[in-house]
């Protein structure tokens, strides 16, 4: 062959080699969904024999599926900020739901994406995981909106009746509705949350009745459903090859095993071993399955990875791995060496934070599992997968205390504060300004020294489950009952807080005014967490106790003055007092925190409405295009437009804010719109809107009053 042909030939292979390098191709996309409280064992491509999850088993097939992979933690925050850190709970310090926000010092996976020209976009199921809470970060759009049903009430972060979250159909909806506006935009990261296996398990008709002793399963199946409609618009749109899918979940649920029927209180392999599978289609082949443990905090950098950036040419503190060099075809199925020798952080904070019983942690390594708490268990994952046989050699276990303690050292070297915005820290003295600052420091969980003083939540197990009884009243509509069980749990224990929470939620519930102010005022004497002073004072805002409600806000303004949720709140508070001036200056603060909240955005933007400021058609016009896809800011800018006589945007904005909901809003709009109908004499749109409601709604009131109104209407 002539030097020049070789040379050629050489070039030639050079760029086949190029092309194929996942490091030179730019236009690649991936999505990462992440399956909330899904248990490994109920997708088909996981050995489930029962469970109909074909679109899942898809994904695997094409890709591969790690059999051991650990979450951080049983709990859904701690979880995701893992998942998109790369990092673990003792560096970001997100411990436990609705406490902390996530810290602006931890590297963030749609920052990093972003800035390398990806366009950023997710969509979230649930409340834990809403802006409020640091997850919206580097994200362009960011949907969180979240209506709870009508009659629903929060009791705790975990055990909820209708918490505000959403179904699956409208996470892949909003999916499709994205893509179709920024098609053209070039390459995309995006994150689907789907929530639907949480408790309570209720799934939709049509899977309850295909699951009818298995509702957990049936909501499984529905939620594989709903990840169907996102690989068919993925197929529509010609994305299917040139997108990456990452699936995990963030925890999966006990079903009682070990006794725990959710999820947060123990460690065991019901909760923490979770899905895995990593589908980039421009490998040219896969290993099917992986056999090494894993971390579902390995997601982030196998995901920058994937995506040609080079996790550890960044320069930040990283500390999980990129599983792509495991899905490499191999021959031989087995751990590949020393480089995959880690020990697997996990823990669990849920039982201390709620009930103050024994925090939890423990790690995964050389196929075994040490959980360390007030007595110390080790188990052989390869011969005992379920945990039944307890490896007890006391030297060992100490050994292994000394691991995990070094283990915690190494994972908490060089954290970052737990500010959530340090870039903002000018904008912050804002809120100091204000007076709103003066609080001493978080707890230290790593202080919580003396372990073996505490309960181990195995043991408290049968009063938890006291929880569930509580929760099957509630369902069941026997609220007095419910109460007296939460009361005598916590009588007997004042540290309860979800008892404690339960009794001041169900007084509401059952009109018992006063013994709600009194519950809710001792509860704030007796907690400073975040999640029950925030539902405290939201409490004493919607009972008009403003004074109360300011203190509420102002103490978590004081402990972090980033609590752009807690000063949206106070604004609001302030406005009802007649401080017009403090409730601007605490929305420009919560706004120079996170210029995109959007519940500052629009508070501001009705504020300067209520002022006859013309600057307010503006305000509402900018949250209206940053949050296209949501039905409250559609319905608050459709009903400003109609009281400005711009009939044909309201309208507009109306019909869109219906089309998005299905929740009270879909009400509201559509009585909007009727309205609307009947001053301008259009008896028959008027009446269309009122059938609309009558069809749709499963809300009492909105029927009646939809019926009401069409009969005072009558035929046309
Ligand atoms: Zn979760």
């Amino acid at each position: 062959m002539p030097v020049g042909a070789r040379s050629v030939a050489a070039a030639v292979a050079l760029a086949v080699a190029a092309a194929c390098n996942p490091q030179r191709t730019p236009e690649h996309n991936l999505i990462l969904i992440t399956l909330d409280t899904t248990r490994a064992d109920r997708l088909g491509s996981y050995g489930s024999q029962t469970v109909h999850t074909p679109n899942l088993d898809r994904i695997a097939e094409l890709g591969t599926v790690f059999d051991h992979a650990f979450a951080v933690a049983p709990i859904t925050a701690p979880s995701h900020a893992s998942i998109l850190s790369g990092t673990f709970p003792p560096f970001h310090q997100v411990r436990d739901n609705d406490i902390a926000a996530v810290p602006a010092g931890v590297p963030w996976l749609p920052e990093i994406v972003g800035d390398r020209g990806y366009r950023t976009a997710a969509m979230v199921a649930a409340y834990p995981l809403r802006s409020a809470m640091g997850f919206a970060r580097g994200f362009d759009y960011f949907g969180d909106q979240l209506e709870a049903p009508p009659g629903s009430f929060v009791i705790t972060n975990l055990h909820t009746v209708g918490v505000a979250s959403r179904p699956g159909e409208q996470i892949s909806e909003e999916f499709r509705m994205w893509l179709a506006a920024n098609h053209s935009g070039g390459r995309f990261f995006v994150w689907l949350h789907y929530y639907d296996p949480h408790w309570p398990w209720t799934p939709r008709a049509g899977y309850a009745d295909l699951y009818p002793d298995q509702p957990y399963d049936g909501e499984i199946a529905y939620m594989d459903d709903c990840i169907g409609k996102v690989l068919r618009v993925l197929a529509d749109e010609g994305l299917a090859e040139t997108t990456g899918l990452v699936v995990v979940a963030d925890h999966g649920e006990g079903l009682m095993d070990h006794d725990e029927l959710t999820h947060g209180l123990l460690l065991y392999n019901g909760t923490v071993r979770v899905p895995l599978i990593v589908r980039l289609p421009w490998l040219e082949k896969q290993r099917s399955r992986v056999d090494t443990f894993v971390s579902n905090a390995d997601v982030m950098p196998t995901i920058l990875d994937a995506l040609g950036i080079e996790p550890e040419a960044l320069g930040l503190p990283i500390q999980a791995r990129s599983l792509v060099p495991l899905l490499a075809p191999t021959s031989v199925d087995a751990p590949p060496g020393p480089a995959w020798d880690r020990s697997l952080y996990f823990e669990t904070f849920y039982a201390f934070y709620h009930y103050r019983w024994s925090p939890l942690a423990g790690f995964a390594a050389d196929g075994r599992k040490y959980i360390h708490g007030p007595t110390d268990e080790l188990y052989d994952l390869r011969t005992d997968p379920a945990e039944r046989r307890p490896l007890s050699e006391p030297a060992e276990l100490d050994a292994l205390a000394e691991r995990l303690d070094r283990l915690e050292v190494e994972l908490r070297r060089d954290r970052p504060s737990a500010d959530r915005y340090q870039q903002s820290r000018e904008e912050l003295e804002k809120l100091r300004a204000l007076g709103y600052v003066g609080g001493e420091a978080a707890d230290d969980l790593e202080s919580v020294a003396d372990l073996s003083a505490l309960l181990h939540p195995r043991e408290a197990m049968p009063i938890f489950l006291k929880y569930n009884d509580i929760l099957g009243l509630i369902h069941s509509g026997r609220f007095v009952e419910a109460l007296d069980l939460a009361r005598s749990i916590a009588d007997a224990d004042p540290h309860q807080k979800d008892a404690r929470m339960t009794v001041a939620s169900l007084n509401v519930q059952l009109g018992r005014t006063e013994a709600a102010d009194q519950a809710f005022a001792e509860l704030i004497e007796d907690f400073s967490d975040k999640d029950v002073v925030y539902q405290a004072g939201v409490y004493f805002q919607k009972r008009r106790n403003l004074e109360l409600a300011r203190q509420c806000f102002e103490r978590l303004i004081a402990d972090d003055p980033a609590d752009i949720e807690a000063a949206t709140r106070l604004a609001e508070v302030a406005v009802a007092q007649g401080d017009v001036d403090e409730g601007r200056r605490l929305l420009d603060g919560a706004l120079a925190v996170d210029p995109a909240y959007r519940e500052a955005m629009l508070g501001l933007a009705v504020l300067l409405d209520q002022q006859g400021e013309p600057e307010a058609e503006d305000r509402f016009r900018a949250v209206a295009t940053r949050y296209p896809f949501d039905p409250r800011v559609s319905f608050d800018f459709g009903i400003f437009l109609l009281r400005h006589d711009r009939d044909a945007e309201a309208v507009e904005r109306l019909r869109r804010a219906a089309a998005l909901s299905d929740g009270p809003l879909f009400a509201a709009a559509q009585f909007a719109l009727a309205s609307h109908y009947e001053r301008t004499g259009d008896l028959d749109q008027a009446r269309a809107c009122l059938r609309e409601i009558v069809i749709q709604t499963d809300n009492p009131p909105a029927l009646r009053q939809a019926q009401d109104r069409l009969a005072a209407l009558g035929a046309e």
